[in-house]
This record gives structure tokens, C-alpha cells and sequence, in this order.
């Protein structure tokens, strides 16, 4: 396997990887180095508020050193919604043609477009028009959920306090065939959530030990730089964003919220590798990967 980089999270950071068969969370240090501490449940652990900073402190003590790089998972495996805003940068918004929406608008991504680091995004046999990257802050929705039932209706200093933590997401897209549906009033639903259309990772960083504000965000493809931007530089915010969606959508823990993409998105083909830097968190790197046509009948 080509050793895509993997710069060290700017403090301890989670992440699940498979060993022995087995699914397990790890921790990722500021040092470089990994620790296993075993056998989780991302789902139960955020819906117990887990996953803090103080959290991963305390279970990094018992921490099994990882000798190799790990086999990365996505963090989140079975989220109950993935959520996205869209335009939500004003470079961006006026590269499609347009501008930041007045009110914000969201759409949602299916959960096997999920993969993680170093997984490829396969772009169907059938597909011959471009695909793009979008390079996103991703939060990640956990706090104390005891009886299951979620939370609405959040003021943006509520929703904010609800996030868990922050990654990397790659919103992939079918750009011509986002273009083509939406010209016949269809919805984006297949440009946007093929499967692996959703990279993610390769880890989350707790948000008590991040402030999303102003962070560098960027994506390269063979060492070209597509996009760079800041995320002060997004129209709404965190807590802003998953207030308005706590509107009319129950935020649960392991919910995934990718909040739109700087300029400079395009397109990729098969053999090429996007490398979506978040800064304090990480580097996301995924190949494309051409879908070979299935043999004639
Ligand atoms: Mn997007």
C-alpha cells in the first residue's frame, strides 16, 4: 500500500481501525504515535457523552501502543443521518453561479457513500462524466442521550456544546449529473450519495480541544492545490449550522454534519489521489478508482 501522509491531530484524537478481524477504537497523538484500547461502540460512546478530551486522556493510560500504521474505519459507521450544507462559502456559492442562500440549505448523503483514509472512491462503470472533490468540516454530533430520544430546537450556543468532535470530509459529487437532474427538477440524491462518495477521517478531533473557527482547509491532487480557505470564511457556522438544522431534523449522537466546501473544487479521475487537510486535525487521503464494466451477460 502507497503510504499516503498522515500528519499528526493537533491534540488526542479518536478513530475506530480493524485488527485481528475486530473492530476497535484507537487514539491518535499529537506525537504521532497510535494506542488501541480495544473493542467500542462509536454510537455508545457518544450517546454517553463520551469521547471528550478527558475521555481519551483517561483511555489512552491503558493505551496498547499500534506498531503499523492502522487500518483505518470510518469513524462513524452507521450515523442516522448524514447531513450537508451547501453554499455555504461565498467563493464557492459564485463558482457554481450563484450566492450564498439567505436562509442555509442542507441535503443529505446516504450512509454507505461512508469510507475511510486510504479507502478508494469508485467511480461507477456507467459514469462518464466528471467527478469533484469537496473538502468540508465535518462535525460530529455526541452528548448525553440516556433515553434515546435526541435533541431539537437548539440555540446555537446549545448545538455547538452538543458537538463531540471534528474531521475531515470529502463531499464527493457526479457534478454533471448533480447538473443534469437538477435541470429536470429531479434531486441530487445519486450525484451526491454514490456509494464511497463519502470519504471520512481519519479521525475526530473532541471539539473541547479544537476552536473550528479559523482553521486552514485545503485539498491537493498530486501536489496542485484545488482549494484552499479558511472556515472563518463559511457564512454560518457550527452552532449556527446545527441549530437551524435542529429545526426540523432530531440531532442524535454519531449524526454527521459536513458544512460546506471552499472554492476551487474539480474534477478527478482514475489514478488520482486527493489529500483533504483540515488544519489540528488532519489529512484525508483517498485514491479514485475507475469501476471496471461487469463482464457481457
Ligand atoms: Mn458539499
Amino acid at each position: 500500500m502507497i503510504d499516503f501522509p498522515l500528519p499528526p491531530p493537533s491534540a488526542p484524537a479518536w478513530f475506530f481501525h480493524r485488527i485481528g478481524g475486530e473492530r476497535h477504537l484507537g487514539i491518535a497523538l499529537p506525537t504521532g504515535e497510535w494506542l488501541d484500547v480495544g473493542r467500542d461502540d462509536e454510537l455508545v460512546l457518544l450517546a454517553e457523552g463520551g469521547l471528550r478530551a478527558d475521555h481519551l486522556r483517561a483511555l489512552a493510560d491503558d493505551g496498547e501502543p499500534i506498531r503499523s500504521r492502522p487500518e483505518f474505519e470510518v469513524p462513524v459507521r452507521r450515523p442516522s443521518k448524514i447531513l450537508c450544507l451547501g453554499k455555504n462559502y461565498a467563493a464557492h456559492a459564485r463558482e457554481m453561479g450563484g450566492a450564498v442562500p439567505e436562509e442555509p440549505f442542507a441535503f443529505a448523503k446516504l450512509s454507505d457513500t461512508l469510507i475511510p483514509y486510504a479507502a478508494p472512491v469508485v467511480i461507477p462503470y456507467w459514469l462518464d462524466s466528471a467527478v469533484e472533490h469537496e473538502v468540508e468540516l465535518a462535525a460530529i454530533v455526541g452528548f448525553v442521550d440516556r433515553d434515546g430520544r435526541g435533541r431539537k430546537h437548539l440555540r446555537a450556543e446549545e448545538a455547538l456544546a452538543s458537538v463531540a468532535g471534528y474531521t475531515v470530509f470529502n463531499d464527493v459529487t457526479a457534478r454533471k449529473l448533480q447538473a443534469g437532474d437538477r435541470a429536470q427538477g429531479h434531486p441530487w440524491l445519486r450525484a451526491k450519495s454514490i456509494d464511497t462518495f463519502g470519504p471520512i477521517g481519519p479521525w475526530v478531533v473532541p471539539a473541547d480541544a479544537l476552536d473550528p473557527r479559523d482553521l486552514a482547509i485545503r485539498l491537493s491532487v498530486h501536489g496542485q492545490v484545488r482549494q484552499d480557505g479558511r472556515t472563518s470564511q463559511m457564512a454560518v457556522g457550527v452552532g449556527e449550522a446545527l441549530a437551524y438544522l435542529s429545526r426540523s431534523f432530531t440531532l442524535r449522537p454519531g449524526d454527521i454534519v459536513a458544512l460546506g466546501t471552499p472554492a476551487g473544487v474539480g474534477p478527478v479521475e482514475d489514478g488520482d489521489v486527493m489529500l483533504a487537510e483540515i488544519e489540528g486535525i488532519g489529512c484525508l487521503a483517498n485514491p479514485v478508482h475507475k469501476e471496471p464494466a461487469p463482464p457481457a451477460p
